[in-house]
């Protein structure tokens, strides 16, 4: 069992390590039940940070983790987004606001700008310390932001942001290069997305030999990955309770130095800046 279970956000807060995402959730009638299902488990298993967005199923997401939510919120540290185009001071505000009722809260504990659009950066953070203010969040941060939109967001009053939650795996480490960094300089944790690739990893690779040598999946190596990360948050989202214990079983999981070397030899690690991408 490892002792670093947990990230530490800015404000010295810890939030584990490992969580659960909702993307796609809600919008099947035939899986509900075993989704609801899936994310009880996961916070009975400690992978408490959930995350959850207004786009996904445009509020069905939202609704559904409320109800999965039921007498478990206060175990849960919550994580919901806005989208760009509702990031204005007065529609951060309703959002977040439309957010909690679906969520059937009376707070989150993180809220994100889903991405950078139109509205400057200003006006978010407005609405952001607002709701801070009125104890409608209690931290919140940014998605899917590169190191210049990171120090613009700083330079237009933002130094209270918690988080950037960012595309971050094995296949995907462009983020090492700089925006990690970045962000460790000024205690900001990451909060890694589509921590096994949107299941797009490669079919064959380094990550299975590793994964047959010791009796896990390669979806678990993966993951062990990313946990590995100094200061990296994973939500994976699993829509069964097998994949979820398969994910938290993955937090268990310490790949050796030869292991991180072999998938370093596989998954090189950027050598010069790579543009952020975006799922
Ligand atoms: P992901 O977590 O990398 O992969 C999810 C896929 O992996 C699902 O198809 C899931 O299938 C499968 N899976 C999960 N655990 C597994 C296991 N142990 N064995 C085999 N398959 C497994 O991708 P993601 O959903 O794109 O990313 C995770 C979360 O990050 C999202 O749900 C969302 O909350 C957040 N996100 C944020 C952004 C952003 O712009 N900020 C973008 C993308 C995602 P089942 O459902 O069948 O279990």
């Amino acid at each position: 069992m490892r002792d670093d279970t947990f990230v530490t956000l800015p404000d010295g807060e810890r939030i584990a390590r490992l969580g659960q995402g909702t993307w796609e959730m809600g919008e099947r009638p035939e899986r509900r039940a075993a989704e609801i299902d899936a994310l009880r488990a996961g916070i009975e298993l400690g992978m408490t940070v959930i995350d959850t967005a207004e786009m996904y199923g445009e509020g069905a997401t939202e609704t559904l983790l409320g109800e999965a939510l039921a007498g478990l919120r206060d175990q849960v540290f919550l994580v919901s987004k806005v989208y760009p185009h509702n990031a204005s001071r007065r529609g951060v505000v309703a959002s977040c606001e439309a957010s909690l009722r679906r969520l059937e809260t009376d707070r989150l504990d993180l809220y994100l700008l889903h991405w950078r659009g139109g509205i400057a950066f200003e006006e978010t953070v407005e609405g952001f310390e607002a709701l801070r203010r009125d104890g409608k969040i209690r931290h919140w941060g940014v998605s899917n932001l590169d190191v210049d939109d990171m120090e613009e967001l700083v330079d237009a009053g933002g130094q209270a942001c918690a988080t950037n939650q960012i595309f971050y795996n094995v296949a995907r480490r462009g983020p090492e290069f700089d925006l990690l960094p970045w962000m460790a300089a000024r205690g900001m944790p990451a909060m890694a997305y589509s921590p096994i690739d949107h299941m797009r990893l490669p079919k064959r690779s380094v990550l299975d030999d590793i994964a047959r040598e010791r009796g896990l999946s390669a979806v678990q190596v993966a993951l062990a990955w990313v946990l590995a990360q100094p200061q990296v948050c994973a939500i994976p989202k699993a829509g069964s309770v097998e994949h979820v214990r398969a994910n938290r079983e993955a937090l268990d999981v310490v790949l050796s130095t030869q292991e991180l070397a072999a998938i370093d030899e596989a998954f090189k690690p950027p050598r010069k800046k790579v543009p952020l991408e975006m799922l």
